[in-house]
């Protein structure tokens, strides 16, 4: 099952990601996560990602395509993923279709988180609050105004993708402001029924 989760940030993609993790067994790439780490490890990506980062600006097309393509050549990820933060522009997905069809492989589903845009700021102040609590670093574009930044790049360069996926008709979505177990339920009855039609 090959499965992008899309919605701005402080969707909860994240958090559901990880338990499609455990229901299905299939990984959680998120480009977020792939770059922090490069970013730490101070690598050529990490070197060229931080500042952008840091300021809530998207990296390169190029650069992000490069370490998804990667990462999905990876042997966990040869049954499915969750890509969780890509694409992010519609380049990057016509990248991802092109990437998946040389392999012969097409994306199960593309689930589009709906929000309202204004609890998405007091949803990152928390997550920013119980990080530290846990005394975990907090991210340094988990501030208020970092986080307008990345709301914007969101409604700019990655809203789009809702009427590309929309064309394609891969496009669903889920009521992203339930409880949060409503929205993993919701988010695995229309993952089950593809389980489903794909064993049949
Ligand atoms: P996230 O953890 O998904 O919120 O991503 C954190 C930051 O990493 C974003 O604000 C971007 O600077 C960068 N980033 C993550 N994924 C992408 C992507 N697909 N394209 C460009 N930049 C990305």
């Amino acid at each position: 099952m090959r499965i992008i989760l899309l919605g701005p940030p402080g969707a909860g993609k994240g958090t559901q990601s990880a338990r499609i993790v455990e229901r299905f067994g299939i990984p959680q790439l998120s480009t977020g996560d792939m770059l922090r780490a490069a970013v730490a490890a101070g690598t050529p990506v990490g070197l060229e990602a931080k500042s952008i980062m840091e300021s809530g600006g998207l990296v390169t097309d190029s650069v992000v395509v490069g370490i998804v393509a990667d990462r999905i050549e990876e042997a966990d990820a040869r049954s499915g993923f969750i890509l969780d933060g890509f694409p992010r522009t519609v380049d990057q997905a016509i990248a991802l279709d092109r990437m998946l069809s040389d392999k012969g492989l097409s994306l199960t589903t593309v689930i589009e988180f709906v929000v309202d845009e204004s609890a998405l700021v007091g949803r990152i102040a928390k997550r920013a609050e119980e990080t530290a609590a846990r005394g975990e670093p907090v991210r340094k574009d988990d501030t208020p105004e970092v986080f307008k930044t990345r709301l914007d790049a969101y409604k700019m360069q990655t809203a789009p993708l809702s009427a590309y996926y929309g064309s394609l008709g891969t496009l669903e979505t889920v009521d992203g402001m339930k409880p949060v177990d409503q929205v993993t339920e919701d988010l695995l009855k229309i993952l089950e029924a593809h389980a489903e039609t794909a064993a049949s």
